[in-house]
C-alpha cells in the first residue's frame, strides 16, 4: 500500500480491517490530498539523516513522505489502534505510543531531534507548540497543519485582532509563516474549519534578551487578558510592580497590548522597577 495512504478507499479499508472508527476527540482527520502532503514535505527541507519528531502519525500517510525523504524519524501517537497499526506497516520507526501533552520534549530534544513535523489533532494544537516553544534547546524548524485561526493567531503582527501571547511567545524565537490555505475537503472526515500549514524557522538569535521568561509571560499574560485596555490602568490596578516599570520605561501607558510589539514586552519584562 506504499505511496496510496492519502487515498480515501485505502484509508476506508485500514480502518475497517483495525475496526476503528476516526475519534473526533482526538482530532483524527486523516490527510486525503497527496498535494498538501507534498507541501508539507517540501516545507520541511529534509536532508537525508535529518533527526525528525512527527506528532500523531495516525495511518501513517506523513509519515511515509517524511520516511521517503530520508528522516531518521520519532513518532509520538496517543490512540493504540493506530499505535499497533503503525507498528506493523512501519517496523523500523521509532514509536512511542503516548500523550504529546505527557512526553518530555527537553529529553527529545537533547537527544537531537532538530525538527519537528505535524498534522496536529485540533484538541492538542496550541497547547503543544507552547510547550515546545519552552522547551530547550529549540528545534531548528517545524511545521505545523493547524486550524486557520491558529496559524493567524501564530503569525499576527503587533496592530492586529489576532496578536498575541502565542505570536509573541513564537515570534521572539522564530520566524513564522503560513505556507497555505488548507481546504477541509482535504481531510476525511472533513472538519467543520479549514486549516494552513505553517513554518517555524528559528532565528539566528531571539528578536530580543529575555532573561527571566516566568516574568516576560506573567505580564504579557496578565496585560493581554484585558487587551482592549490601556496597559498603565491595567498595571497599575493589577500589578504595582510592573507599573512602576513602565513608568520607568518612558512607554506611553495609554498604549493597548496589542500595539506593542516583542522587544517592547520584552524590555518591560526586563526592567526592574528599580531601574
Ligand atoms: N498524521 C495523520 C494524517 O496526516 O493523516 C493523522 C493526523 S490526525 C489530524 C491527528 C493524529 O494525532 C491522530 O492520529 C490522533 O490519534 C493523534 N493524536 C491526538 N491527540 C494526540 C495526543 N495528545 N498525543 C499524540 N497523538 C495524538
Amino acid at each position: 500500500m506504499t505511496g496510496k495512504l492519502t487515498s480515501p478507499s485505502v484509508i476506508r479499508e485500514l480502518l475497517d480491517r483495525l475496526g476503528h472508527r476516526p475519534n473526533k476527540g482526538l482530532g483524527q482527520n486523516y490527510l486525503i490530498d497527496a498535494n498538501i502532503l507534498g507541501i508539507i514535505t517540501a516545507a520541511a527541507e529534509i536532508s537525508p539523516g535529518d533527526r525528525l519528531l512527527e506528532i500523531g502519525p495516525g495511518l501513517g500517510a506523513l509519515t511515509e513522505a517524511l520516511l521517503a525523504a530520508g528522516a531518521n524519524l520519532t513518532a509520538i501517537e496517543k490512540d493504540r489502534a493506530m499505535a499497533a497499526h503503525l507498528r506493523s506497516h512501519f517496523p523500523g520507526l521509532d514509536l512511542q505510543e503516548a500523550d504529546v501533552l505527557d512526553v518530555n520534549l527537553n529529553g527529545l530534544f537533547a537527544g537531537g531531534i532538530t525538527g519537528i513535523i505535524a498534522n496536529l489533532p485540533y484538541s492538542v494544537g496550541s497547547r503543544f507548540i507552547v510547550n515546545a516553544l519552552e522547551a530547550r534547546p529549540l528545534p531548528e524548524k517545524m511545521v505545523f497543519m493547524v486550524q486557520k485561526e491558529v496559524a493567524e493567531r501564530l503569525t499576527a503582527q503587533p496592530g492586529g485582532k489576532t496578536y498575541g501571547p502565542l505570536a509573541i511567545w513564537s515570534q521572539l524565537n522564530y520566524t513564522v509563516k503560513n505556507i497555505k490555505n488548507v481546504s477541509p475537503r482535504c481531510f476525511m472526515p472533513a472538519p467543520r474549519v479549514w486549516s494552513a500549514v505553517v513554518r517555524f524557522d528559528k532565528r539566528d538569535a531571539p528578536l530580543a534578551a529575555v532573561p527571566d521568561y516566568a516574568r516576560f509571560k506573567k505580564l504579557v499574560k496578565l496585560c493581554f487578558t484585558q487587551r482592549r485596555k490601556q496597559i498603565g490602568s491595567n498595571l497599575r490596578k493589577n500589578a504595582p510592580e510592573f507599573f512602576q516599570s513602565l513608568e520607568k520605561s518612558g512607554m506611553d501607558p495609554a498604549v493597548r497590548p496589542e500595539q506593542i510589539p516583542i522587544e517592547q514586552w520584552a524590555a518591560l519584562a526586563a526592567r526592574e522597577p528599580g531601574d
